[in-house]
């Protein structure tokens, strides 16, 4: 027996039978046999990237159509030529066809000199899906890249679409825009917690800060079940290093305000109601 996997593009505009299908894959299996049954991986692997080449291609194509007339005037652009840029996407690396487009003569009648634009190199800039993206990163922080590369070429039809430098690359890039919106908010001035008025410490020069949620073993009816710890370290310009912890407000046992842990208070002095100092 033979399993055909066709595709076909239905825009709803035009009959779709009369355009056609594509062939995206055939299975064969032996006639009453249960010794290969269902897709392999492999197979599996082909027919996603054969279905989002065909996909794709034809929304870049779509898209494309509507995008190639001058803004202002609404005048067809002019084609100079076209290059191939690749997309790479959670199912397979694809070349795509980007055509550069004179500008319109509406604009250089104002003094403007002549350029070319490729519209799809600037729709697709990245040429990396959001979702290939986190794939790789995400992975790339619990594995080293090379295993988190494989990991993802073994599961998914990235053959040609990841490597091992490229994954060490999208994670440097990604930690390289934390990196600078967390500066932004550095920058920003503190605003005033509601109802607290802000302490400013000029003497600390590093805080680090982590949280995790305590379960009571114990059911009680007047007491929330879960309890969050907030536990850190300052560090001074000055003076020793610093341990903190409280109990949040309003994370359970009853802690309507910040409450410090008792064993870091006696060992660090932490204040009753201290906190981010
Ligand atoms: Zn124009």
């Amino acid at each position: 027996m033979r399993l055909i996997i066709e595709a076909r593009i239905d825009d709803g505009e035009c009959d779709a039978k009369r355009e056609g299908s594509t062939i995206v894959a055939i299975v064969d299996r032996r006639d009453k046999d249960l010794s290969q049954l269902g897709l392999t991986l492999a197979e599996g692997r082909s027919v996603l990237a054969e279905v989002q080449s065909a996909l794709v291609s034809q929304q870049v194509a779509r898209w494309l159509s509507a995008n190639t007339h001058c803004r202002r005037c609404g005048s067809p652009l002019s084609h100079k030529d076209s290059r191939s840029i690749v997309l790479r996407t959670v199912f397979g690396k694809m070349a795509l066809e980007s055509p550069r487009l004179w500008s319109c003569t509406c604009a250089t009648k104002s003094g403007a000199a002549r350029h070319s634009t490729s519209p799809l190199c600037k729709a697709i800039a990245k040429r990396v899906t959001p979702e290939l993206e986190y794939l790789q990163v995400k992975w790339a922080a619990h594995l080293p890249f090379r295993q988190a590369t494989a990991l993802l070429k073994e599961v998914l039809p990235l053959d040609k679409a990841t490597s091992f430098s490229g994954t060490r690359n999208r994670v440097r890039g990604v930690g390289a825009q934390i990196d600078a919106e967390i500066e932004r908010d550095i920058a920003q001035q503190p605003q005033a917690i509601a109802g607290e008025a802000l302490r400013q410490a000029d003497n600390v020069s590093c805080v680090s800060v982590d949280s995790a949620w305590l379960r009571c073993c114990e059911k009680s009816e007047t007491q929330a079940r879960h309890v969050n710890i907030v536990a850190g370290r300052a560090t001074f310009a000055k003076q020793a290093p610093r341990v903190y912890a409280y109990c949040a407000q309003g994370g359970g046992l009853g802690c309507r305000q910040a409450r410090p842990v008792p064993s870091l208070q006696r060992r660090h002095s932490t204040r009753a109601g201290e906190r981010n100092q």
